[in-house]
C-alpha cells in the first residue's frame, strides 16, 4: 500500500474525520473506529511508519517520543473515562490491519 493510500497519513493529514484524543508535532490520537472499549484510542506517528517491527537503533529518539505521545493520551483517556485501568498494545504480523504502526490503548473497565 503506497503511502497516499494508507488510511491513518490521511487522518494525521485531517483528509479524513477522526475524534482527536491528544495531538502534538509528531504523533496524533484518535478514537478507534471499532473500539473494543469506551475510549479506544489509536495513537500514530504522522509520518508513514510500517511496523513496528522494522524498528532499528537509530529509532531510538523516535521511539521515546513515540512513547510520550503514548503517555500524553493515556493521561487524556483516564481522565474522560475513568476507566479501572488501560491496556497499551502494539499488534505485529498478520494481527495487523492498517499497515502504519499504531498503539492501541484499550481502556478497561471494572
Ligand atoms: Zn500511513
Amino acid at each position: 500500500m503506497s503511502t497516499q493510500e494508507c488510511v491513518f497519513c490521511k487522518i494525521a493529514k485531517k483528509q479524513l474525520p477522526a475524534q482527536i484524543v491528544y495531538e502534538n508535532k509528531d504523533f496524533i490520537a484518535f478514537l478507534d473506529i471499532n473500539p473494543v472499549s469506551k475510549g479506544h484510542t489509536l495513537v500514530i506517528p504522522k509520518k508513514h511508519v510500517t511496523d513496528f517491527a522494522g524498528l532499528v537503533e537509530e529509532d531510538k529518539e523516535f521511539v521515546y517520543n513515540y512513547l510520550l505521545a503514548v503517555e500524553e493520551t493515556r493521561k487524556v483517556l483516564e481522565k474522560k473515562y475513568k476507566p479501572y485501568g488501560i491496556r497499551i498494545g502494539i499488534n505485529t504480523g498478520s494481527l495487523i490491519e492498517v499497515h502504519h504502526l499504531h498503539t492501541h490503548l484499550v481502556p478497561v473497565y471494572k
